[in-house]
């Protein structure tokens, strides 16, 4: 349940776009499944939800048909493909959401594709999602892909330590549930909340306002386990995959997810699991009840 991709997973398949769609003509070549498109504005599609009845043509040209890919953008754990013409493609990958590019032979479909392009010459990008949770959002232009990514708060990986204070202290909650809040700061998930807190000898269940004063030791662990995350190719455990098919290498790394009953690899107490914001979490029950974070290398 819990190998939902997070900021750098989708960024390591972000990365794969780029170099593998990125000043490509895409063309519609299959749409499987019409209720994963959503429209500008909701953060899911599907599940009771109608799609919107588009022509067959309009369809097509909502899902890039024709377009010449320009980049592709990222914010928190959504992407878009933007074409040169401005329209854009935004990606919610859900909990299973994948996007593959693989060579056009494909005779076979895999079981759950929603939606195939053709790239260029000799490619595909497939979207699958087993689970239905993603969606596929159009956006008219450069101000609807704004308007659809206003309800989420600063990338994780570029927010600055003030912003990150102000939008701590700005909360309630404990500092586990805040971050994990898309509208507050957006990428991070369960498993990254958790790497970070524990680098920062910051308790899960610290109360936001508090942790705010602890905002920029919080920051710079983010940053370096964000960036140790993506240049390792993404995470999760299980059955992540980037946009090549090729798993992640992280997993290794994780200090304290997935770890429970372990011992902490710094003070060697028993790591502990716990409901916090409604998600199993793992924290050193030693080293993350110090009051105050001290620095540790990664
Ligand atoms: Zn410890």
């Amino acid at each position: 349940m819990d190998a939902v991709p997070e900021l750098p997973e989708v960024e390591s398949i972000r990365l794969t776009l780029e170099r593998s769609i990125a000043g490509q003509a895409i063309h519609v070549a299959r749409v499987l499944r019409t209720d994963i498109i959503g429209a500008p504005g909701m953060l899911r599609a599907g599940r009771g939800r109608p799609a919107p009845r588009h022509a067959d043509t309009s369809l097509r040209a909502a899902l890039l048909d024709g377009a010449r890919v320009s980049s592709i953008a990222r914010r928190g754990k959504q992407l878009a493909i933007v074409a040169d013409d401005a329209r854009a493609l935004v990606i919610h990958l859900g909990m299973s959401g994948r996007l593959v590019v693989g060579p056009r032979d494909a005779a076979n479909l895999p079981s759950h594709t929603h939606a195939v392009w053709h790239v260029g010459s000799s490619c595909t990008l497939r979207f699958t999602d087993p689970r239905r949770f993603g969606a596929l959002v159009p956006c008219a232009g450069a101000h609807e892909l704004d308007a659809h990514w206003s309800g989420l708060g600063p990338d994780a990986m570029e927010i600055d330590d003030e912003s990150l204070a102000h939008a701590l202290a700005s909360r309630r909650t404990s500092v586990k549930a805040a971050l994990l809040d898309q509208s507050l700061i957006a990428g991070l998930g369960n498993i990254y909340v958790d790497e970070i807190l524990h680098r920062a000898d910051i308790h899960p269940l610290m109360r936001s306002r508090r942790a705010a004063a602890h905002s920029r030791t919080i920051a710079e662990r983010m940053r370096e386990v964000l960036d140790a995350a993506i240049a390792a190719g993404g995470s999760t455990l299980r059955d992540y995959v980037d946009a090549t098919g090729n798993p992640g290498a992280y997993v290794t790394l994780h200090r304290v997810y997935g770890r429970a009953g372990q011992p902490c690899d710094r003070c060697r107490s028993t790591i502990r699991s716990a409901v916090v914001a409604g998600r199993t979490t793992a924290f050193c029950p030693v080293c993350q009840t110090r009051t105050r974070p001290v620095v540790h290398p990664l």
